[in-house]
């Protein structure tokens, strides 16, 4: 390693050099405070940009053991850290240094949720930041006086106000990190009390604005709160006893007038399959992790799904037990969602009547009596909802403010009354019982089965003109080689950075593609590679760290695959 004068006369040997000169200063420095690691110089000032890596003992950085002496605390601490750099780079980096990215200096955004990362690496030994700079130049000459100061002021400041622990308020990150733990001690408990999804009382549900993952501001807000009848009490391994609404597993039904928050209520349940931070109102909501939001999706592509136990004798006798199209309608892209979820082993669904397929959900008796069942393809939802609990252990909860021929199928009946959840499910089954539908069940005796799919290598191809090209355009859209995966209407994907690890992960996965095993498995088998060495595992360059990745669930992993136009399927 060499000592950081040998930095500073590098960049003074360069100055007015042109671009490439930089080239010169890759390599370790020892700045004493901490370690600075130039792994990768960039070519020109609008190129991608130097990969740096700050890293600090724990001699000097001094983080107590304790906040990260499991995998789910050592993911709160990293994400904390990450939040912090990132604002000390709001705070005291001068962005604009000269051309293209001259002067900026970068580590990966974190959401609302709290997620395995590769942005900062903490061990017992040091802490360790994974940066991008834009070395600065005017034109295409180098500026290192203005790269010096980038070097020996601002990321030594950087490192003072984001990575000693003496620099930070340890009271706030211990409740950052003791969160996290509960929230994953609370999922851990849903199975043993055969519920599905807690919310507890007193979370705030609604956000900003439809763009904005942000909370609701206080005063607007109706604080949720359980209805007795479901109300559960569990103690949590630091925040003490908590009360709240557990939905046990079964057919849930959420019911209620328009814009009374019934979906507000459903997106919560939804994004409790990943932990939140502080302060984000949902911090106590929490999910099975085996939990897929499922909608309609019409113009999706579907590779050889089986959608047969939902949709039969469609027109020109097309297949549905290996179903196929370029662009399926809504009740079949529906169908396909569910029937996908369900062969990656999903354990509750989450349906919205703002996104579902009418005709996907429900078929009432006039319409049976008037179109009759051998002219009609789909077997509605309704009448495969409690094979799907009875036959397959798997749950549902449904929004359904429109249609009460459910509450026949229904375990149990939640309204929403201007924002305040109520229990009604005896009310619903008296009236049940009072206007009795007559509508015929058509979903046979049994849910049907879950066929496993062997994908192909073929059309797997990652490149475009002779170069591997895999990027994530945005949260919800990615580019494998010459394919753009449209990921739209993934509900479950919240972060950009989980989309750039899918499409390592599509292109690292495919290796495992021999045409014998399974989609799920395929999966499964890269996950648990990730989930023991890292998901720097996935990054194709060597010696350049990858500190944008964040962990994907096994669903959106399969929902790109399952998108991506080329995929194949045995
Ligand atoms: P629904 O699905 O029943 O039609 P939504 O869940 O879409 O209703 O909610 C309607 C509006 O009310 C949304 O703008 C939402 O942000 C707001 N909202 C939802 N829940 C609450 C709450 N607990 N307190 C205040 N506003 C809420
Ligand atoms: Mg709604």
């Amino acid at each position: 390693m060499k000592s950081k004068d040998a930095l500073g006369s590098a960049l003074k040997r360069i100055e007015g050099k042109g671009y490439k000169a930089y080239k010169d200063i890759q390599g370790s420095y020892d700045f004493k405070e901490f370690e600075l690691h130039i792994d990768y110089v960039q070519g020109d000032p609008f190129a991608a940009p130097t990969r740096v890596r700050l890293r600090v003992p724990q001699k000097r950085a001094r983080f107590p053991q304790a906040l990260f002496s499991s995998r789910v605390r050592r993911t709160a601490l990293e994400d904390y850290l990450t939040r912090e750099f990132g604002e000390a780079v709001q705070r005291g980096v001068k962005r604009s240094r000269g051309t293209g990215k001259s002067g900026m200096i970068f580590i990966d955004t974190c959401g609302q949720e709290i997620l395995q990362r590769t942005s900062m690496v903490i061990t017992p030994d040091y802490v360790e930041a994974r940066v991008s700079m834009g070395l600065p130049a005017r034109g295409r000459r180098v500026l290192a006086r203005e790269a010096a100061d980038m070097f020996f002021k601002e990321l030594p400041m950087l490192v003072r106000e984001a990575l000693l622990h003496e620099s930070l308020d340890s009271e706030i990150i211990t409740v950052h990190v003791e969160g996290n733990e509960d929230q994953d001690f609370l999922r851990g408990e849903l199975k043993k009390l055969g519920l599905v999804s807690f919310v507890a009382n007193g979370s705030l549900l609604p956000r900003k604005s439809g763009v904005s993952d942000l909370p609701m501001d206080r005063e607007k807000v109706v604080l949720f709160s359980s209805p007795p009848e479901l109300q559960v009490e569990l103690q949590l391994p630091n925040a003490g006893r908590v009360k709240g609404m557990g939905i046990p597993a079964g057919v849930t039904l959420i019911v209620g007038g328009g814009y009374h928050g019934k979906s507000t209520l459903l997106r919560a349940v939804e994004r409790g399959v990943y932990n939140h931070i502080p302060g984000d109102g949902r911090e106590q909501v929490v999910t099975l992790e085996e939990a897929v939001k499922i909608r309609a999706e019409d113009g999706r592509r579907v590779e050889k799904v089986d959608i047969s136990p939902f949709i039969n004798n469609l027109p020109f006798r097309k297949d549905t037990v290996n179903f196929s199209t370029e662009e399926a309608s809504g009740s079949t892209s529906q169908a396909a969602n569910i029937m996908e979820s369900l062969e990656m082993g999903v354990q509750l669904l989450l349906l919205d009547e703002d996104t579902s397929a009418t005709n996907f959900m429900i078929r009432d008796v006039r319409m049976q009596s008037l179109v009759s069942k051998n002219k009609e393809p789909i077997t509605p939802f309704i009448d495969k909802v409690n094979f799907l609990y009875k036959d397959l252990g798997v749950s549902s909860i449904m929004v359904l403010g429109g249609s009460g021929d459910y509450f026949d199928v229904a375990d149990r009946v939640i309204m929403m009354d201007e924002y305040r959840a109520l229990e009604m499910t005896a009310r619903a089954k008296e009236i049940a019982q009072k206007y009795q539908t007559k509508r015929k069940p058509e979903g046979g005796g049994e849910f049907g089965e879950i066929l496993h799919r062997i994908p192909l290598k073929k059309g797997l191809d990652p490149t475009r003109k002779g170069k591997t090209k895999i990027s994530a355009r945005g949260l919800y859209s990615l580019q494998f080689g010459r394919q753009e995966v449209d990921l739209s209407f993934v509900e479950q994907l919240v972060d950009e950075s989980q989309t750039r690890a899918i499409g390592d992960i599509l292109y690292f996965s495919s290796h495992l593609i021999d045409g014998r095993k399974t989609l799920k498995e395929i999966i499964e088998i890269t996950l648990e590679q990730i989930e023991k060495q890292g998901l720097d595992l996935l990054s194709p360059y060597r010696g350049q760290h990858p500190g944008e990745y964040a962990l994907p669930r096994k669903y959106e992993v399969a929902a790109a695959f399952n998108r991506l136009r080329t995929f194949h399927i045995r």
